[in-house]
């Protein structure tokens, strides 16, 4: 894979990724659970914090029978028990008296580290057996020299399944974090210094230090006041931007003969929506305040050519156009209809992405300083530093709800008086959506294009899976084309055959389906072969691709009609329905298929059953607002709320 250029120098929007001991599993996991940049990374504070602050003298540990304490001695002997219930004792003393640790599992790693003449810090409940000892306690070395632990409060951070799957517990995020801290260079200065002032709040990086590793707990409730009245003030500043009578100064831009001239070119004509909501956004764009609209329609609503169409003003006027999209694989679809649908202007849009050789990006780089280069489009990179622009007439983000509203300020910075468009097909309900965007100027898509029929949903049971298969076939004999979603990329336990990418491929290549060519595409290949897999498939050489989820959004292949999901219920259903938008692009029969495992209990039956029944992204979104709670509507992040990811929003 090509060098990474872009992010050598570390700050809070670098990938986790740069983090020594974090492999692609690692990083996969923290992902999981939101965790994307080091910036997240340091914002995930500990739950609660072992007190090790006071060591107890070895004498005294008889008035914490069956209560935890902290004591610090150095080894005098280790012993193996061997047998069946084989243990490791290794007996401390200090000047007043001596105590016993005992281990029943890790012995070989415990044998290895522990020595005789070394100093240990032990933490744990005192039991009394013989005499008194700490079942497994929680061991610190000290080396020879050291009388207490560096860290007299241990962090305690929540950890999920996934991150505990890949070993990825107290000791590495510790590790982790502490890296992060040493290396991070810059803190991103949000709260104004006069508020800094005013509040008498320590500086950010002292607060997020001593929230992990503090040295004392008296400072605590000060530290993390000023992380909540940092995140609630970055949202209301992002709220803030999105209120008309805040509404800044940007530029009148007209759409010139080009809007026409494009929408001649087109395969197709817009529908009555497509055109009310591009009249929309042409106004916003004309109108001499800074544009700032939502873009909402369901998956497939034909959102892309519009907020295209939409750039147009700002080509006409002579200024240049930005394109955030969530992931290279969208990055480059989206680049190829937009190179398809400027052909009439002879405007050719750039790619701008991380995957790219170093020597592309420099040049792309600086065609955008000169202005030579009128229309990126790009992932992440895009955000970062040095990627500046000459005049940059308006910045649209696909699925803008994978980014976060640090990550829109930073590219709204790039120019302040750019156009902004931000485009979601989760589609955010009315209530919410107030609340979450004040008078920010929502235009909706509501009717897909004609000819697209609804996807036909179903609840397979397990007795109809091979059934299911067969039909498949056959719609494959017809030309058709099938998406296995699958949620993991590599086998994790060897009773499940359907949940990750490497084993479902196999299994379909020796199964019915068995006679097609299988493709496979997941989220660990490099972009060369993401793409070359994308490509066979597209073009039809392939007729079933097995993927993870990074197919999940604007991928467009109009000859695949079926779409498989395994292990559905591990999906939100927002995320269901934006899978099941990938399929039926071509305007034939559509279907989706949702095959049940024996761990589908009683409430997520019923919840993808309820899925199966209805079409409308709208009511979708409800349902996971009412059965998960607002951070979750996406399966990933929901603007607003998420980032608050310490102040309690009711608070
Ligand atoms: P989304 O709103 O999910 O981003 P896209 O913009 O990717 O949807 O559009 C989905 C598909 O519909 C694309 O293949 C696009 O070319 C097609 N499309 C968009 N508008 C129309 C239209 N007016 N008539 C026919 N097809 C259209
Ligand atoms: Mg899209």
């Amino acid at each position: 894979m090509p060098k990474r250029s872009i992010d050598t120098r570390l700050d809070f929007l670098s990938p986790l990724r740069l983090i020594p001991g974090l492999g692609a599993k690692r990083v996969a996991a923290l992902e999981e659970s939101g965790l994307r940049t080091i910036g997240d990374l340091l914002h995930h504070f500990p739950r609660r914090y072992i007190d090790r602050s006071r060591i107890v003298p070895l004498e005294d540990v008889r008035e914490y029978l069956g209560k935890q304490c902290t004591v610090v001695g150095s080894v005098t002997r280790t012993r193996v028990e061997p047998g069946r219930k084989s243990r490791f004792r290794v007996l401390i003393s200090d000047e007043t008296g001596s105590l016993e640790a005992l281990w029943f599992h890790g012995i070989p790693y415990y044998r290895k580290a522990i020595h005789s003449g070394m100093r240990l810090c032990l933490t744990g409940k005192i039991g009394h057996f013989g005499g008194f000892q700490m079942v497994h306690p929680l061991m610190e070395s000290l080396g020879t020299k050291k009388h207490r632990p560096d860290m007299p409060f241990l962090p305690v951070y929540p950890v999920s399944t996934a991150m505990r799957e890949v070993n990825l517990q107290q000791k590495s995020l510790v590790k982790a974090v502490d890296w992060c801290l040493r290396n991070l260079k810059h803190y991103p200065q949000i709260l104004p210094r006069c508020i800094e002032d005013k509040k008498g709040f320590p500086p950010m990086s002292e607060c997020i230090r001593s929230l992990h590793f503090p040295q004392d707990l008296s400072r605590l409730e000060s530290y993390r006041e000023r992380v909540r009245y940092e995140e609630l003030y970055q949202t209301a500043l992002a709220l803030r931007w999105n209120r008309r009578k805040f509404a800044l100064p940007g530029r009148s831009m007209c759409r010139g003969d080009m809007v026409n001239t494009v929408r001649k070119a087109l395969p197709f004509s817009l529908t009555k929506d497509q055109d009310r909501a591009l009249e929309s956004l042409l106004a916003s764009a004309e109108a001499s305040t800074r544009m700032h609209s939502l873009l909402q329609g369901d998956v497939g609503s034909g959102k892309t050519v519009v907020a295209l169409l939409a750039c147009l003003p700002a080509l006409n006027e002579g200024y240049q156009v930005a394109w955030l999209s969530p992931t290279e694989v969208l990055a480059r679809q989206s680049r190829s209809v937009v190179e398809k649908w400027l052909e009439v202007l002879g405007v050719q849009p750039e790619l701008l992405t991380a995957g790219r050789p170093v020597a592309k990006q420099k040049a792309i780089l600086s065609g955008l300083k000169s202005a030579t280069i009128r229309f990126v489009i790009g992932t992440h990179s895009l955000i970062q530093e040095r990627v500046t622009f000459r005049k940059l007439g308006i910045i649209v983000i696909d699925e803008q709800q994978r980014f976060g509203v640090e990550q829109r300020l930073a590219l709204q910075a790039k120019d302040p008086a750019a156009d902004f468009l931000l485009m979601s097909a989760t589609p955010i309900p009315q209530t919410l959506a107030k609340t979450l965007y004040g008078d920010l100027e929502v235009v909706t898509i509501h009717k897909r294009p004609v000819g697209r029929k609804p996807v036909s949903t179903h609840y397979v049971p397990k007795s109809k899976r091979a059934a299911m298969e067969k039909f498949i076939a056959a719609r494959i004999e017809n030309g058709e084309q099938a998406f296995y979603i699958v949620p993991r990329i590599e086998q994790s336990d060897p009773e499940d055959t359907l949940s990750d990418s490497v084993t479902v491929a196999t299994r379909l290549r020796k199964g019915m389906l068995g006679a097609f060519p299988v493709g496979i595409v997941h989220g660990k290949m490099s972009n060369e072969q993401v793409e070359d897999e994308m490509k066979a498939f597209s073009e039809g050489k392939t007729k079933v691709l097995v993927a993870t989820t990074v197919v999940e959004v604007g991928v467009d292949v109009p000859a695949a009609t079926i779409m498989v999901i395994e292990n559905a219920e591990r999906f939100g259903l927002c995320q269901l329905h934006q899978l099941r938008g990938r399929v039926g692009r071509g305007g034939g029969k559509a279907y989706c298929f949702l095959p049940a495992n024996e761990t589908y209990e009683g409430g997520v039956a019923e919840r993808i059953r309820r899925f199966c029944r209805t079409e409308d992204g709208f009511e979708i979104a409800e349902l996971d607002l009412r059965l998960r709670g607002p951070g979750e509507i996406t399966g990933t992040r929901q603007a607003g709320f998420d980032e608050l990811r310490f102040a309690d929003i009711i608070r």
